[in-house]
């Protein structure tokens, strides 16, 4: 398996087949003020600007040595492409929301798709940044795009207190607004794997169970999740915050490649749920970690979650802005030293 190039290695992994290491990159978001700094492409311009978010990306692969560029860096594309407003955020604060088009029962009802996806300004400016990094980043590195989910998708248009009444009180509305935001998915993800995107990466945290109960998941959830990848023409990845076990088998069932969990679900126990049936990703903590702690200590960490069983070793969600990128590269040099150490026990 020498001369595997680290897209092969990657797609491997999603595929379930035998890889010669872990791959170590980030599936979350990559932009950290250093890097921003070194490149000059910074927040917030770097959201809605393809040249800036393009540079930024691939300066996660090519300065910190992470073995993916990952793009965008907010999880604001759809919401906004739907009707949600926000605030554009700082060099070191994301995007966050500052309205909802879905505020009455009514409004749900009524609530229709835009009619081209690909013309909308957010995406347009995605599908450009897609195409700007296949040509400037390296051809053997895989490119990650992340994007919300079905659940994400209705907990913006909604608001957080409809969304956690309506999952109760009104769960076909819910559904409604789920199944539409489905449909944008499978729509916007088969754009970028036109533009040759190698996997994207749903981002569904208000699918898990610290905000769905899961008996609701399955209800609401699941469904949505097996049409989506049946529908996705390309490698998917499902990231879920916050401790996620209680729904872990499903996810497992879900028809994503990979699952992408936070270090608040136990590795070691998800991988036993899991087995083979999907990748597991992750999960060094982003904050704890990786932001705030000592490089030995990082790649302590980092190695565990390989022995642990993570296919792919990653951060547990977004990395932090302000984390050193020094930080990132002990996290990635993690992956090497635990092989080299194996290989002489
Ligand atoms: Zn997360």
């Amino acid at each position: 398996m020498s001369g595997i190039t680290a897209k092969e290695r990657f797609i491997r992994c999603l595929e379930g087949k035998e890889v010669d290491k872990v791959p170590v990159c980030s599936v979350t978001q990559t932009g950290v003020v250093e890097l921003m700094e070194i490149t000059g492409a910074k927040w917030p311009q770097a959201h809605y600007d393809p040249e800036s978010m393009a540079t930024l990306a691939i300066a996660g692969n090519e300065v910190a040595g992470l073995e993916a560029v990952r793009f965008p860096f907010c999880t604001t594309v759809i919401a906004e492409t739907l009707g949600c407003t926000f605030n554009e955020g700082s060099i070191d604060t994301q995007p966050y929301q500052l309205d909802f088009p879905c505020k009455t029962k009514e409004d749900a009802e009524e609530f229709l798709l835009p009619d081209s996806l690909a013309d909308s300004r957010r995406i347009s400016i995605m599908l450009k940044a897609a195409e700007i990094i296949k040509n400037k980043s390296q051809e053997d590195i895989p490119v990650i795009a992340g994007m919300i989910g079905p659940a994400s998708i209705a907990f913006y248009l909604c608001g957080a207190k409809n969304y956690l009444r309506w999952c109760i009180t009104e769960p076909q509305l819910l559904k409604r607004l789920i199944k539409l935001g489905t449909e944008v998915c499978v729509e916007y993800a088969n754009l970028l794997f036109e533009r040759g995107v190698d996997a994207v990466v749903i981002i569904d945290s208000e699918a898990g169970p610290d905000l769905l109960p899961p008996p609701l998941f399955s209800e609401l959830v699941f469904p949505e999740y097996r049409s989506l990848t049946a529908n996705m023409k390309g490698h998917s990845i499902l990231h879920i915050c916050g401790d996620a076990t209680d729904i872990m088998d499903q996810m497992a069932d879900s028809g994503f490649g990979g699952l992408s969990i936070e270090e608040r679900t136990d590795l070691s126990y998800a991988k036993s749920i899991v087995s083979g049936r999907a990748c597991l990703i992750g999960n060094v903590s982003p904050a704890a970690t990786l932001l705030s702690k000592p490089a030995d200590q990082i790649k302590k960490e980092a190695k565990q979650c390989i022995r642990d069983g993570a296919g792919i070793l990653a951060p547990g969600c977004g990395i932090a802005p302000r984390t050193p990128v020094d930080n990132i590269k002990a996290f990635v040099a993690s992956r090497d030293e635990y092989y080299q150490e194996v290989s002489t026990r």
